[in-house]
C-alpha cells in the first residue's frame, strides 16, 4: 500500500489562512459576533517565531455573564434540548462536515496558533474533531434510561430518564486546541446541553473559525457561545456563575482545585482532566525495536505537550541500555523546526514560559545526578524549542520523576528480576497522578497482571495507542474527575431521574 504524501502548507491554504487571521476575532454571544464589552483584545503568538498572529477579543466577567444567559435562554426556552435526538445529531454530523471541508485551514490555524507540525494537526488535532463529532453524534440518538423493578411492595410502573444538565461551561487547554475543544462540545450538545467555550488564551484561534462554521452550519442562537479571554477573568467568571450547571475543564491539576473549591457553593457538576506522570514499563521479553519507537513518539509526540505523554520509563535492566540508547538515537535525529516547515517533526513548546520551565526541570535532573543521554539544551534562534532528551540514572525522589514537565523530557530508571509485578506497580503508582500506563512484554500474564495493578485511567499494552472515542478517557487520583469519550463521556452531560408509578 502506497501512503498518500503528508499534507503542505500550499501559498493559497496560507491566503486564506491569512485573511482569517486579519480578523476580527471577536467574541460570539447569542447567535451573533460581538467585541469585548470593555473593548480589550489581547495578542496570540506563533510560538515558532515569536510574531504576533492576531488580536482576539478580551473577554471580562460581564461578557462571561452575557454568554451565559444566552445559554441559559437557549437552554431553558430554546429548541436545542427540545429536539428529535436524529436532529441534533444531523446537525453535528453537518458540522463534521464542514470541519472536514475546512480541514487544512483549522490544521494550519492550529499550526501557527500551538506550534505542532502541520501534518500532525490535520491527522489528529482536525481528525480528532471529527470523530469525536461523528462518534458523539451517535449517541444523540442512544441515549436512554431503563426501567425497573422496585423491592418495595406494592405494583409499580418504574423507570429512569436521562436529562441534560444544563448549561456546561467547557474549559480547555493549549496543547490539541481543537480537538479538546469540540470533544467536549461535541459530547455537550449530543447530550442536548447548551454551552459557554473558554480556549485557552494561548491558543484562542481554531475555537474562532469553529464558531464561525457552527454558524453557518445553524446551530441555534444561544447553544454554543465563545468568550475568549484568560484563565483568571473568563475562566473564573465562568466557574463562577450560577447561571452554569456543569464546567468540563481540562488543564493544570493547580487549575483544577482551584475549579473545585469556586465550584462548592453551588454544587455545579464538574470533570475534570489534569495532569500526568505516566509510567511505561518495558520487560526483558518485549518487543524492544517498537517498544523505542512508541517510548519515542510518547515523549517527543507534540514536545512532550501531552497529558499522557510516557515519562517515566522503567525498563528492566537486561533491555535498559538498548532501550535508552534507542530512544536517544530517535531524540537526536528528530527534525525540529516550525510546524509550517514540511519534514517537521518536533514544533517549539507552546510559550517562553514553558520553555523556561522545562529547561529548568532539565537542570534540576542534571543538579540531582541524572546523566543526559541526548539533548539537554535549548535551540537556539527564534521560537521556544528545547531539545529532546532523555535523562537516564533517574531515581524515584527526583523532581524530575514526580513533577509533570509538559515537555520532551523521558527520565529512565532500571529494574530487575528481584522487583516483583507488586513492587513494580508500587513504583508506578508511585506519583500523585494517575493518567495512563503503559506495559510492554510478550508475556499475556504478566501484562494483564500489571494492568489491574496499576492506578491510571487507561492502560496500553504493547501499542502506542491510547485513546479512542469510544473508551473512556480520564484520570485516576490527582489526574482527575470523571470521563470523556464513550458513553460514560456523553452521560457526564446528563442527570438521572427516577420516577415512580404506582399502578
Ligand atoms: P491551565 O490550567 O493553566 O489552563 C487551562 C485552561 O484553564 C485555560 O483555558 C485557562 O485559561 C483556564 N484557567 C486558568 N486559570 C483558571 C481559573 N482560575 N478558573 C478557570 N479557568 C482557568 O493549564 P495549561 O497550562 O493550559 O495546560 C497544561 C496542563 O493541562 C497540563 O497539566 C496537562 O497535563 C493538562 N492537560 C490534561 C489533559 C487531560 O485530558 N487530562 C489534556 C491536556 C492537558
Amino acid at each position: 500500500m502506497t501512503l498518500p504524501p503528508p499534507p503542505t502548507v500550499t501559498d493559497a491554504l496560507r491566503a486564506r489562512v491569512d485573511a482569517f487571521l486579519a480578523g476580527p476575532h471577536d467574541l460570539f454571544i447569542d447567535g451573533a459576533w460581538r467585541p469585548a464589552g470593555a473593548g480589550g483584545r489581547f495578542p496570540t503568538h506563533d510560538p515558532a517565531t515569536g510574531q504576533r498572529l492576531a488580536e482576539v477579543a478580551d473577554g471580562q466577567a460581564g461578557d462571561v455573564g452575557r454568554a451565559v444567559q444566552a445559554a441559559r435562554r437557549a437552554f431553558d426556552a430554546g429548541p436545542w434540548p427540545r429536539l428529535p435526538p436524529a436532529a441534533r445529531a444531523r446537525l453535528l454530523e453537518r458540522l463534521a462536515d464542514a470541519i472536514e471541508a475546512h480541514a487544512d485551514e483549522l490544521a494550519l490555524i492550529d499550526t501557527l496558533d500551538n506550534g505542532m507540525p502541520f501534518a500532525s494537526a490535520r491527522m489528529f488535532n482536525i481528525g480528532g474533531a471529527v470523530g469525536s463529532l461523528r462518534y458523539n453524534a451517535g449517541w444523540a440518538t442512544r441515549l436512554a434510561g431503563q426501567t425497573l423493578t422496585p423491592s418495595v411492595p406494592g405494583e409499580w410502573h418504574a423507570y429512569t430518564l436521562r436529562e441534560p444538565v444544563g448549561v456546561a461551561g467547557l474549559i480547555v487547554a493549549w496543547n490539541m486546541p481543537l480537538a479538546m475543544t469540540v470533544g467536549k462540545l461535541s459530547a455537550a450538545l449530543a447530550a442536548g446541553c447548551t454551552v459557554v467555550l473558554k480556549p485557552a488564551e494561548l491558543t484562542p484561534l481554531s475555537a474562532i473559525r469553529l464558531c464561525q462554521l457552527i454558524e453557518e452550519t445553524g446551530f441555534p442562537p444561544g447553544v454554543v457561545n465563545l468568550v475568549t479571554g484568560t484563565g483568571a477573568e473568563a475562566g473564573a467568571a465562568l466557574v463562577a456563575d450560577r447561571g452554569v450547571d456543569k464546567i468540563s475543564f481540562t488543564g493544570s491539576t493547580g487549575v483544577g482545585k482551584a475549579i473545585v473549591r469556586a465550584s462548592a457553593d453551588d454544587l455545579k457538576r464538574v470533570t475534570l482532566e489534569l495532569g500526568g506522570k505516566s509510567p511505561v514499563f518495558v520487560f526483558a521479553d518485549a518487543d524492544v525495536e517498537r517498544a523505542i519507537d512508541a517510548v519515542a513518539r510518547g515523549i517527543f509526540g507534540n514536545a512532550g505537550q501531552v497529558c499522557v505523554a510516557g515519562s517515566r520509563l522503567f525498563a528492566h535492566r537486561a533491555v535498559f541500555d538498548r532501550l535508552v540508547e534507542g530512544v536517544a538515537a530517535r531524540a537526536r535525529a528528530l527534525r525540529l523546526g516550525a510546524g509550517v516547515e514540511p519534514g517537521t517533526e518536533i514544533g517549539p513548546l507552546i510559550s517562553e514560559a514553558q520553555r523556561a520551565r522545562v529547561l529548568g526541570y532539565i537542570d534540576s535532573g542534571r543538579a540531582q545526578g541524572c546523566e543526559v543521554v541526548a539533548g539537554g539544551g535549548a535551540v537556539d534562534g527564534p521560537g521556544h524549542f528545547v531539545q529532546p532528551t532523555v535523562l537516564a540514572g533517574a531515581r524515584p525522589d527526583m523532581t524530575v520523576v514526580r513533577e509533570e514537565i509538559f515537555g520532551p523530557v523521558l527520565s529512565a530508571m532500571a529494574f530487575d528480576d528481584e522487583d516483583d509485578l507488586e513492587s513494580l506497580a508500587a513504583r508506578g503508582n508511585d506519583s500523585p497522578y494517575g493518567l495512563s500506563a503503559s506495559v510492554w512484554t510478550r508475556d499475556i500474564s504478566t501484562a494483564h497482571r500489571l494492568a489491574r495493578r496499576l492506578q491510571a485511567g487507561t492502560v496500553r499494552i504493547n501499542t502506542p495507542v491510547g485513546m479512542d472515542f469510544a473508551l473512556p478517557f480520564g484520570g485516576y487520583k490527582q489526574s482527575g474527575w470523571g470521563r470523556e469519550n464513550g458513553q460514560a463521556g456523553v452521560e457526564a452531560y446528563t442527570e438521572v431521574k427516577s420516577v415512580f408509578v404506582g399502578l
